[in-house]
């Protein structure tokens, strides 16, 4: 029998969902494994750049949860490493008085007992001293657990802190084949050059790429309704004189705005005097062949997005941010999408059985999760049925099986987040 690199866990794709499921398994004295198919710390995929919102305001009381338990594991690995990857500030939700998501945020707001402040268009001018606006007829939120979290920066974090634990991380490896080992169990997991490797158990975090990885490995058998998506976001240039107010050193929130579309931003922080602003939403994609942002002949989508967020930046932060010179800066990235917008996180299943953990369909709402997705990862890939059953409660929204027979998924009572424009 050939003798393969032998791991107690392989862990396919280095994004922030596999990274931290690296640091987390080899922090527990396992011998870890993790691939990346391009360089590490790559801007193709999903976890790269300089800013992602952590907030706890969620329509879904699950994610709330979920949050809170993220913000501890955000600390301990900051105390761990001994430098910041989550600049907190408050959080801002903006929208129609009766919008059923900010209905529900409010109401999860008392279910957590978060610290919450509902205010009126006067209030909000006087709470945030004039340089926030809205219509009459909407509201705002203020909640105390916001902020801003540093991608990149933070992925490099789990991939040091997975190393520091002994873990082997190994880039520029394209995963091409997982399966079962039907000499001696577990997995065998090959790359495009022909490497093998020997896991007791897999976790793939394929992101964008999970539906292609997961259908080739199963030979079409499972089809995962995960579809990436192509998105931009956007940099806008904040006038002079009003630069300071919207840094998050004074105290400028993160924000999410429920019209339509669903725009979000976060304060000035990664580029002086640049504050971003950008829309929840985007176009179908494959991953390997993106347009990077440009707009196919005769495509007015992104045309339309740019309008939305011109009119939605004069209306709400008025002439201190230049929205008529439009954006300065655009970074392209790519959501997983679900046709419920939650994630999946289940065994793979069939001959695999719980050999192989999946995980994925974040839906341009998962990095603030990461530090509580790589504990479940890994107590899901090492305890099988027994840590299935424990965190049944986190994950229970989350299972392959809500497709069945009802491909959209979990039912919600309130306004689909991400436009598909
Ligand atoms: C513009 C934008 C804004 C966002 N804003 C927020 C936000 O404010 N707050 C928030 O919480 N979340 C946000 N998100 C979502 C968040 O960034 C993602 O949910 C998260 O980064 C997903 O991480 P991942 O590890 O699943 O995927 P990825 O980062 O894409 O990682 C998957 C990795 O797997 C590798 N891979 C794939 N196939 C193979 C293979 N065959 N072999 C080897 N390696 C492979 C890929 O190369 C990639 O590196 C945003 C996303 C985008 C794009």
């Amino acid at each position: 029998m050939e003798n393969f690199a032998q791991f107690d866990l392989i862990v396919i794709g280095a994004g922030v969902m596999g990274s931290s499921t690296a640091y987390q398994a080899a922090k527990r004295g396992q011998k870890t494994l993790l691939l990346e198919q391009f360089d590490f710390l790559h801007h193709r995929g999903s976890s790269h750049g300089e800013s992602r919102t952590i907030r706890a305001t969620y329509p879904e009381e699950y994610y709330s949860s979920m949050v809170i338990e993220s913000k501890k594991l955000w600390r301990e690995l900051e105390l761990e490493i001994g430098y910041n990857v989550n600049y907190a500030t408050k959080h801002l939700d903006l929208g129609p008085a009766d919008n059923t998501s900010l209905v529900s945020i409010i109401d999860n707001c008392r279910t957590h007992s978060m610290n919450y402040q509902i205010l009126d268009r006067h209030e909000a001018r006087t709470r945030f001293s004039g340089v926030v606006d809205f219509p009459d007829d909407w509201i705002a939120v203020v909640t105390e657990l916001g902020g801003v979290l540093k991608p990149t920066k933070a992925v490099a974090m789990f991939q040091a802190l997975a190393i520091k634990y002994g873990a082997i991380l190994k880039d520029k490896t394209e995963i091409v084949d997982v399966a079962v080992d039907k000499h001696r169990g577990g997995v065998l997991v090959t790359g495009r050059s022909g490497d093998k490797f020997w896991g007791k158990k897999c976790v793939v975090t394929a992101g964008a790429w999970m539906s292609k990885l997961v259908g080739k490995v199963c030979n079409g058998g499972i089809d995962l309704p995960i579809q990436p998506v192509e998105t931009s976001l956007f940099y806008w240039k904040i006038k002079e004189g009003y630069e300071v107010d919207y840094t998050i050193g004074t105290g400028f929130p993160t924000f999410a705005s429920y019209g339509d579309p669903y725009i979000y931003g976060t304060p000035a922080l990664e580029f002086p005097d640049l504050i971003k602003v950008a829309v929840h939403g985007g176009r179908e994609c494959d991953p390997d062949r993106r347009t990077w942002g440009a707009a196919p002949l005769g495509d007015e989508r992104p045309a339309m997005v740019i309008g939305y967020l011109k009119e939605w930046i004069k209306s709400t932060f008025g002439d201190r941010v230049d929205w008529e010179g439009g954006p300065v800066m655009r970074q392209s990235c790519m959501y997983s999408l679900t046709p419920d917008g939650d994630y999946v996180i289940d065994f793979l299943g069939g001959e695999f059985g719980e050999d192989v953990v999946v995980a994925g369909g974040f839906s341009g709402h998962g990095f603030k999760m990461a530090p509580v997705v790589g504990r479940i990862l890994v107590d899901l890939a090492l305890g099988g049925q027994v840590a299935a059953a424990l965190q049944e409660e986190q994950i229970k929204h989350f299972k392959l099986r809500r497709f069945e027979g009802n491909p959209k998924g979990n039912v919600k009572g309130f306004e689909e987040q991400v436009r598909l424009r």
